[in-house]
């Protein structure tokens, strides 16, 4: 089975022997305190890093989950409350959990929050926007940004952003349970004024433990050591971002010319909003319905659609870990798919 769904999504076939390799070298039972593991955690930041360019002076901590990085960002980050200018089901989730820790305040708010990639409809924040809001916000506000469904497909502008994290069960082609969380000495400074230590996962407790490679928490042990071996295998963020882009604007041809016949279309019209990872393809309900199916015949999986469009759309996964026979086998699909 091929699947293009967009999270949890393909994994790499290299994890299997990664996973077999953490249990066989007994990896996944040191404690997590020795020196053998937290050799595999400094490297796995080296590596991060290294191979998506995250600049030096940035902090780079490993989580359980995105939906935990918005919960640190409320907790540890946050002074009042935050500002979400939404695009889609996953920034009106993240405002309503920091607003429940948080509540909303008009005028208090110090932490622009910010998906890049709106998973659930295929739309994206570009660089030249997210650079206007740096500009825009007052100088002492920080800006968080959510890049999980684009973080190790695309290339981001680090100094952008304050804080910035990926679950690994998107671009990253690993299995769930991992996040990684990347932030500012601007950041930090934030998080040292508000002083807060009221949680396991309180950014100052996360980041001093991290000084050491270590974590307050037993971590994800397995999870870290596939994300390691990962990296050591993927090529530059730059030659994968070429990659992504090159085949996002070749599934745009596609359905806007060569299958422009068919009953479904691109979701999102205007190429600025559109997704180089995620890509929403509209129709009518029963379409969606039989194309869907069809594909699962073909041995395919496509996304579904989410919140709103979870009946009008399929998602394709525009992710690194897909390959380009992959991609042809579904190119061979949809040209001789006849609704
Ligand atoms: C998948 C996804 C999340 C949730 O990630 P978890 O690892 O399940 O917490 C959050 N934001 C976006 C944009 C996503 O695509």
């Amino acid at each position: 089975m091929t699947t293009f769904y967009p999270g949890p999504s393909k994994v790499y076939p290299e994890v299997a022997s990664y996973a077999a390799e953490a249990v066989q070298s007994g990896v996944v039972s040191l404690n997590h305190r020795s020196a053998g593991f937290t050799d595999i955690v400094r490297e796995t930041v080296r590596l991060l890093h290294e191979k998506l360019a995250i600049p030096a002076e940035y902090h780079i901590a490993l989580v359980s989950s995105a939906t935990e990085c918005w919960e640190i960002v409320a907790q540890s980050l946050t002074t009042k409350t935050t500002l979400h200018p939404t695009t889609g089901a996953f920034g009106e989730k993240w405002r309503d959990y920091a607003h429940r820790i948080r509540p909303f305040d008009a005028g208090k708010a110090d932490i622009l929050c910010v998906v890049q990639n709106e998973t659930s409809n295929g739309t994206q924040v570009s660089r030249e926007q997210l650079t206007k809001w740096r500009q825009e916000v007052p100088a002492d506000w920080l800006i968080a940004v959510d890049a999980v469904s684009s973080m190790a497909g695309i290339a981001l502008d680090w100094p952008q952003a304050d804080v910035w994290f990926a679950s690994v069960q998107k671009c990253f082609g690993l299995p769930a349970g991992l996040a990684v969380m990347v932030y500012s000495p601007r950041a930090l400074e934030r998080a040292t004024a508000i002083g807060e230590r009221a949680h396991y996962n309180s950014l100052l407790f996360m980041h001093e433990n991290f000084l050491n490679y270590q974590t307050p928490y037993t971590p994800n042990g397995l999870g870290i050591y596939c994300l390691m071996r990962m990296l050591q295998q993927v090529p530059p963020i730059a030659e994968v971002d070429a990659r992504t882009r090159q085949r996002a604007t070749e599934w745009f041809a596609f359905f806007e010319e060569e299958v422009a016949h068919l009953p479904f279309h691109l979701l999102i019209n205007d190429p600025i909003f559109r997704s180089d990872t995620v890509i929403a393809v509209e129709g009518a309900e029963a379409t969606i319905k039989t194309v869907k199916a069809a594909a699962l015949e073909a041995g395919i999986t496509l996304g579904n659609g989410y919140g709103k469009w979870k009946d009008t759309t399929f998602r394709i996964a525009n992710f690194p870990a897909i390959t380009d026979t992959e991609i042809k086998q579904l190119k061979a699909f949809f040209r001789i798919f006849t609704g």
